[in-house]
Formats: structure tokens, sequence, C-alpha cells
């Protein structure tokens, strides 16, 4: 037997459930699970009206060690050091998939939403999208970079900057944490937002040179600062899109990258008289997550990280949607 976060049902109160391990299937492994970060997602899956697997184990942050191989799996042996991250699996022939997009599948599967997710300390997983981590790193710092770490080292690079530039970032959650140690590392001048001090002093110790309180964060940057040539939005608040755009320069970029079932009202005369891009981020490349963990084995880049017990979850997930995690929470199996 093992035992995990399971959410029942949709809308049901999260639990940690025990059951049996899970047999690996064709094209899958058995991974015994060390440590699975709490990403924002798994409380908006938590919230979502419907959901296509239930029960099911939340997680995407998940590392470990391959216990037991389905049939069929060539690419991996017992032992083996892996990540699993929400892209469990893709068709392997769409355009997107042929064109290392493979994030963009549109018949991807994701772990903790429509496959088994990895807060679990067992879990039976697609073989085809596990990471491979290297040594050098305990499985709890390792944990976040699986979708924390790649999201934001991705969003990023869709800003497309080159040294010196100021980037915007807005919400210094897990990802918005690591979002400014990666511009630093591409020697961007970064400005963090957020509404909490404590989370812009934690953005602060990472490396921002700048910090804004959000509530007019747009205006202090243009006026003070003389605009941003980019700005990424980690949170799901539409009121920090609307801060993030603001702060802009011409031809600035704004990357959106928190999930939220909302619409926002764009200015249209301003979007193109600025000549203003706008574009979606998800997830990353697969290079994108080795380079993320490279930064993270030398050290460049370190996750700020809490370390809980399994039963510590439930409760963990209702701090995050009060908005009082500062870094990443990471259960440890
Ligand atoms: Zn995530
Ligand atoms: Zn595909």
């Amino acid at each position: 037997m093992t035992r995990g976060l399971v959410l029942p049902a949709a809308r049901a109160p999260v639990a940690v459930t025990e059951f049996a391990i899970p047999e690996p299937g064709p094209g899958q492994v058995l991974v015994k699970v060390e440590a699975c970060g709490i990403c924002h997602s798994d409380l908006f899956i938590s919230g979502l009206e419907k959901l296509p697997l239930a029960p099911v184990v939340l997680g995407h942050e998940g590392i470990g060690r391959v216990a037991k191989l389905g049939a069929g799996v060539a690419s991996l042996a017992p032992g083996d050091r892996v990540g699993i991250t929400y892209l469990a699996s893709t068709c392997g022939e769409c355009e997107w998939c042929l064109t290392g997009r493979e994030r963009f599948c549109p018949r991807q599967t994701n772990s903790g939403y429509n496959s088994p997710g990895a807060l679990a300390g067992y879990a039976s997983v697609p073989a085809q999208h596990l990471a491979r981590v290297p040594e050098g790193l305990s499985a709890a710092e390792a944990a976040p970079l699986c979708c924390a770490g790649w999201t934001a080292y991705r969003a990023v690079q869709e800003a497309a900057l080159t040294e010196g530039a100021g980037i915007g970032i807005f919400g210094m959650g897990g990802l918005g944490h690591l979002a400014v140690q990666y511009a630093r590392q591409a020697h961007l001048r970064v400005a963090a937002v957020d509404v909490s001090e404590h989370k812009l002093t934690l953005a602060r110790e990472v490396g921002a040179e700048i910090t804004v309180m959000a509530d007019n964060a747009g205006r202090t940057l243009q006026k003070e600062h003389g605009g941003m040539d980019a700005a990424v939005v980690l949170t799901a608040s539409t009121a920090a899109i609307g801060q993030a755009l603001r702060s802009l320069k011409r031809c600035g970029t704004l990357v959106l990258v928190g999930l939220a079932r909302a619409t926002f009202e764009m200015p249209v005369m301003d979007t193109v008289i600025k000549g203003i891009r706008i574009r979606g981020s998800a997830l990353g490349t697969p290079q994108d997550l080795e380079a993320v963990f490279r930064l993270a084995v030398t050290g460049a880049v370190r996750p700020h990280i809490e370390r809980h017990a399994l039963d510590e979850a439930p409760a963990l997930l209702e701090k995050m949607h009060r908005g009082e995690l500062v870094g990443r929470a990471v259960i440890e199996f």
C-alpha cells in the first residue's frame, strides 16, 4: 500500500488517502516518489467544476526513482532518477509534437489532472516525457523545478530580451522567485511585483533590483523606472495583467502564464500604437528543463523551499489559497 493526496471528485475536499501501489501499464513506469512540490495548478484543478479523471492523485512536481518498468519501456531502467512534470504524454504526431512544441499538443495528458499525479509514495506514470534528473540536488530542491522552474524559465525566454533590458515579474510565488533568478542569469534588470511585503523581501534576496507593491505598479514602473521591456504575469489576477500592460515601454512584450478562468479588457489603441506584443506561455521545452536542472546543480539558481510531510498537504493548499505560502512547499515521502 501507499499514500497520496487525492481529489475524490470535482470540488470535493482533497484528502490524504491510502491505496494499493499501482501497477505500471504498457508504456508506463512505477516511480518511487521522494519529493513533490505543491503547485498553484493543484489548487486550480481542485476547484474545477468537472474532472476528466476522478478520483485523481494530484501533483506534477515529483522527483523519484524508477522502481519497475511497464511493458514496452526501453528508455529507462530501474533506479533511474526521474522527474514527473505536468506533461504526462503527447500524441507524437501532430504539428506541435513534430516541431518540438509538445507542450501544446491538443491530445496531451497531464499529471494530476487526467493522468495520475506525483503527490504519492508511488506513482505509475507514462515514461514518454519523464525528465532525467541529475544527481547533486536533493529531491526536495529538485521538485519545484519540474513545474515552477521549468515554466518560469520558459516565460523569461519568451520575453526575448537582451542583456540590460528591464523585465517586470508580476507574482512572487513559487514561479516568481525562480523567474527573478532566471532573469538575473540572463543579465536583465528585474522589477518584482506582488501584494505581499514578505514575498518582495524574498524577491530582493534572490536578486530583484526593484520591488514594487502591486497596487499601482504599472504607473510606478513607468514613471520611476522608465517602463519595462517585458512583463511576465505569473498570477491569476486580471488586475495584475492590467498593471503589467501599463508598465510596458513601447514595443514591449506581455507574457501571460498564470491560469485564470477570466477575460481581460485590452485597450486596443494603446496596444496598437505602442506596438505591444502579447503571448501566452505554458511549461517549456525539454532543453529548458535540462537548463533548469543544470542551473540548480551549479547553485546559480536556488529554489526557496519549505519541507513538509504528506499529512500537511491539505492545509498547505488552504494556505496557498490564502496567498500565505512563501517560495515553494514541498512534500517529502
Ligand atoms: Zn504546476
Ligand atoms: Zn501531439
